[in-house]
């Protein structure tokens, strides 16, 4: 385990990050109740406990994904199935007192508690980008054996992180040397 490392880009909202657990044909980050409990821990949030329901939603999310960055009409048990695991965790806003001096709304502390909570807020998170203004902004990386999904916050960003922009690069100058 010592060489796993969990694909998290660090600038993604934790649901994009969640749907790339999955590599298309590849490997999968939520394959074993030990990668998802490093992908939990390594993202910063409590590991579900029933890594199978995990899997589910995750891949639910995927599919949804998937349909939206290629503009295809996303299945309908996709959607059923986030909407369902959405509605398990009351996300009803609630009020905390922030170290930093302020008021915060913390929509994650609804009645629910463990993985109804932690997958709800998933659950919530992917209906509210998919339905808000990032779902346009919704890509998959360029790269070459990449599948990537990220929020295109930068008009020009093709990649999921530099190195594969570096990757792609580097392809391209070997290509052309070859080609001489
Ligand atoms: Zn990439």
């Amino acid at each position: 385990m010592d060489d796993v490392e969990p694909p998290i880009l660090g600038t993604e909202p934790l649901v994009v990050e969640f749907a790339n657990t999955l590599y298309d044909g590849g490997e999968d980050f939520l394959g074993t109740t030990e990668l998802a409990t490093l992908w939990f821990t390594t993202a910063g949030a409590h590991p579900a406990r029933d890594t199978a329901a995990a899997k589910a939603l995750r891949d639910s999310i995927h599919t949804l994904f998937a349909a939206t960055v290629t503009g295809a009409t996303p299945p309908a048990a996709a959607i059923m199935h986030v909407n369902t695991v959405a509605r398990h965790a009351p996300t009803s806003p609630q009020m905390v007192w922030h170290s930093t001096g302020a008021l915060v709304a913390d929509s994650r502390r609804g009645a629910a508690t463990g993985d109804a909570a932690l997958l709800g807020s998933l659950a919530t998170a992917c209906i509210e980008l998919l339905t808000g203004g990032q779902a346009r902004l919704l890509r998959r990386c360029e790269g070459s054996d990449c599948c990537l999904f990220f929020v295109q916050h930068h008009p020009r960003r093709r990649y999921c992180h530099e190195s594969c922009a570096h990757r792609d690069r580097q392809a391209r100058y070997y290509r052309r040397r070859t080609a001489n």
